[in-house]
């Protein structure tokens, strides 16, 4: 097992550039979801804690250590952070798996992934910004972008590294100071990253990290008068909460929320590929993922083909421990969610649905005290059901079949969500047509699944609020100023006396 260095009785939180053990001395376990083992103890914060860090945040960001040095300057930080993440790519990984399940080769990605995000944002903060305009003389106006101030970031257990970096890399660019909180479940990598920042010697208390029960430390973070904004990423009943709670102190808000994407397939796809891409947008992450193709729309003329090829090459899926070089799917993130999962097949069934592969828990090969669930294909669905309407968060997928563009259009379109979508056809003309009429923020056309730091991340709808990633990533975590400059200093006359 890996170890950490500050692991020794439990993850300590990072506040005010110190390591803190909560201020109860509680504790909660983390578990390893591949053995169902206990790898380690995170700190238990409480609602003092969290004050405790976001107070450490409002002087750091007062006292303009972080926001008024220049943008050379902090833009050093946030390479020498990525050179670091790098520097440690391999025991990230490690600990990723380890925390969250998911297979080695995925973790190595989001390690990289992390580390291409700080680069990118170190470079996107050197380049020109603001705008002038010409109004009448002798005034001069100007426009000027700004930290926000202190920035709440609470993220999810399916990316915990990554998803971190999402939001710290811009906010940190941007020359706010944050008050972060990991999931429960994951909190492992985040603490690296801090124990990065400490090495890279990032001012004190301008990143802070505070762990603790999403109802407790979340929720004070996001109600909290001396937090400016809060950033969020998770399901969409927690993010409607954290919207409601920010509202009384009339904070920003940033929502990265659930989705229940549509891949549609038509008959003039490349067939092979269709499937290929259908299974590697669901099944990847174990379909823990908020942009996971888990509505495949078929063509009526090839449905019951794609149905039987699908499902072969489902069946065939790899499942096991994340570090075991042929595992393919990992476990899910906790016995709780498991749970959830094994819930919504079972309520598949009530609804009318067919289980055409999967369908159960793996307790065999030595998986049984891991929470592994099969690769499930739901067939014989209508729209209306719930487990075609709710995000199930898990390898679980429903194929609808559909005559034709209107159809598959209206039920791609056909939930709450609107995250992410992807349509396969060699016909190029109908790819772009259909992918525009998707109410969706991310899209695909031949492809599921590859995003870039350059490119907004985000949804409509119920699917969130704001973009992550990208110069609009960027702008998330910044204010917009005017500033009007008299060049002529004269009184204006418009009173007489
Ligand atoms: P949540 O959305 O509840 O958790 C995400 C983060 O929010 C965690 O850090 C959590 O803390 C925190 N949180 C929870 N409650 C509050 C609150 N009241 N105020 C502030 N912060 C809070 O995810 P769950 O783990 O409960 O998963 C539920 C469902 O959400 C999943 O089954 C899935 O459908 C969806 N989901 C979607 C994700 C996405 O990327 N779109 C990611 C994760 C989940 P704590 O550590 O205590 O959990």
């Amino acid at each position: 097992m890996v170890e950490l260095k500050n692991s020794v009785i439990n993850l300590k939180m990072y506040i005010n550039g110190e390591w803190k053990e909560a201020k109860g001395g509680e504790t909660r376990p983390v578990y390893n979801p591949a053995t169902g083992e206990v790898i380690t103890y995170a700190s238990e914060g409480s609602v003092a804690d969290a004050r405790a860090a976001i107070f450490a945040s409002r002087n750091a960001f007062e006292a303009g250590v972080w926001s008024d040095i220049s943008a050379q300057e902090r833009a050093s930080y946030l390479l020498k952070i990525a050179d670091k993440i790098d520097e440690y790519a391999d025991e990230l990984t490690q600990l990723e798996t380890m925390d969250n399940g998911k297979p080695l080769r995925e973790a190595g990605f989001d390690v990289a992934d992390a580390a291409s995000c700080f680069r990118y944002y170190a470079g996107l903060i050197r380049n020109p910004d603001g705008q002038t305009y010409h109004v009448a003389d002798p005034m001069q106006a100007m426009v000027v972008r700004e930290p926000i101030g202190v920035c709440g970031l609470i993220v999810p257990w399916n990316y915990p590294l990554l998803m971190s970096v999402w939001k710290i890399a811009p906010a940190l660019a941007a020359g706010n100071t944050i008050v972060f909180k990991p999931s429960e479940l994951t909190p492992v990598t985040p603490t690296k990253l801090f124990e990065i920042f400490e090495e890279v010697g990032l001012p004190k208390g301008v990143a802070n990290m505070v762990m603790g029960a999403g109802p407790v430390v979340g929720h004070e973070i996001a109600s909290h008068p001396e937090v400016d904004m809060v950033s969020f990423t998770g399901g969409t009943k927690t993010g409607k909460h954290i919207m409601k709670t920010a509202a009384d102190t009339m904070k920003k808000v940033s929502l990265e929320l659930g989705g229940k994407s549509p891949n549609i397939i038509f008959a003039d796809a490349d067939f092979e590929t269709a499937v290929d891409y259908a299974l590697f947008g669901i099944y990847a992450g174990s379909g823990q993922v908020c942009s996971a193709g888990s509505r495949i729309l078929v063509e009526e003329s090839i449905y019951d083909k794609f149905v039987e090829r699908f499902v072969e090459r489902a069946k065939n899926i790899q499942v096991g421990p994340g570090d075991h070089p042929k595992t393919e799917m990992g476990p899910l993130v906790s016995k709780q969610h498991l749970e959830k999962v094994l819930h919504y097949i079972e309520l598949g069934q009530k609804e009318g649905a067919t289980v055409a592969c999967g369908g159960n828990r793996i307790v065999d090969n030595g998986l049984e005290n891991g929470y592994f669930v099969q690769p499930t294909v739901l067939v014989d669905v209508k729209q209306e059901m719930r487990i075609v309407q709710e995000e199930i968060f898990g390898p679980v997928v429903v194929i609808q079949r559909f005559k034709d563009e209107e159809e598959a259009i209206k039920l791609a379109n056909g939930t709450v969500y609107g995250l992410a979508g992807g349509v396969f056809t060699n016909d190029g003309a109908k790819g772009l047509r259909v992918v525009k009429k998707l109410r969706s923020g991310i899209t695909w056309v031949n492809s599921y699944h590859p995003t870039y730091n350059e490119a907004p991340w985000g949804g409509y709808k119920q699917s969130g609020i704001g973009r992550s990633l990208g110069t609009f990533g960027l702008e998330e975590f910044q204010e917009i100023k005017q500033i009007n400059v008299n060049l002529q200093v004269e009184p204006i006359g418009w009173f007489s006396n």
